[in-house]
């Protein structure tokens, strides 16, 4: 009987997810559509015209930002029992993703920093770290106020290495945060895709950080902001 329940509940999920990828698909193509017809009926001035270029740039770019994404999660629950891991220095990792955001971060007037104790070792995949972090230090930045502050801090616990991705952002309600790292799921649906989330970033976090035997937790306080805090094994070396 809970074979049946477990299968009934999968396959559930499944059409859950495949009513969401084709509603996350149709909304930038009717878009797309929209203007393009507009393009084709009637005499445009060549600033309404460029106008309309640039929307189907936006909702093109998009189309494109969410296949990435569904390719990278199927990749990586595809990956689940056979992951080749290199033993990957985290702190060289996590410099990397600030240094390609820190353009991003500028531009909106947000400080990078990095705060580490020491350097530590996990068993990993360099990509699949910039990945994981990238995520996380993108949404720091796009969900944080001008003028606000990012802080990566890496810190030993035991066997663990804790990293925490702390911003002086928007926050987070409470009732949100245990639904948070669910496929699609965002807080706030229109400032989401107003700057061009696939609501993908955090269900990508969570199951890295499952693939390596860590996890992910998030506190926040709304108007404050939030911390995401990694576990992962530590490889000593
Ligand atoms: P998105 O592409 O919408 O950013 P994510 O899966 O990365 O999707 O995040 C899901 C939702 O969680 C976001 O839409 C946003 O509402 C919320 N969120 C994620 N990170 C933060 C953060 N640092 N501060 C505030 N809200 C956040």
């Amino acid at each position: 009987l809970s074979d049946v329940t477990e299968m009934r509940k999968l396959q559930q999920l499944r059409s859950e997810f495949v009513a969401n990828v084709t509603h996350e698909l149709k909304t930038p193509l009717t878009s797309i559509r929209g203007f393009i017809e507009l393009l084709k009926s009637g005499d445009r001035d060549e600033e309404t015209r460029q106008y309309f270029y640039d929307v189907l740039d936006i909702e093109a770019e998009r189309l494109h930002h969410l296949i990435d994404d569904m390719l990278v999660l199927s990749q990586i629950e595809n990956a689940k029992d056979d992951v080749q891991t290199v033993p990957c220095n985290l702190n060289q990792e996590i410099e990397t993703v600030l240094r390609w955001a820190k353009p991003i971060a500028e531009k909106n007037g947000i400080v990078l920093r990095l705060e580490a104790e020491e350097a530590f070792l996990v068993a990993s995949s360099p990509t699949r770290l910039q990945q994981l972090f990238g995520n996380l230090v993108e949404n720091a930045i796009k969900y944080n106020k001008p003028q606000g502050r990012v802080t990566v801090t890496l810190q030993r616990q035991r066997i663990m290495v804790l990293v925490k991705v702390k911003d002086t952002g928007i926050g987070i309600p409470q009732e949100h945060l245990p639904r948070l790292f669910e496929r699609f799921y965002r807080v706030d649906s229109s400032r989401s895709r107003e700057i061009g989330g696939t609501g993908l970033g955090l269900s990508i976090v969570k199951h890295l950080a499952g693939l390596y035997h860590g996890d992910v937790s998030v506190e926040s306080v709304v108007g404050e902001g939030s911390v995401f805090t990694v576990r992962l094994p530590l490889l000593e070396g």
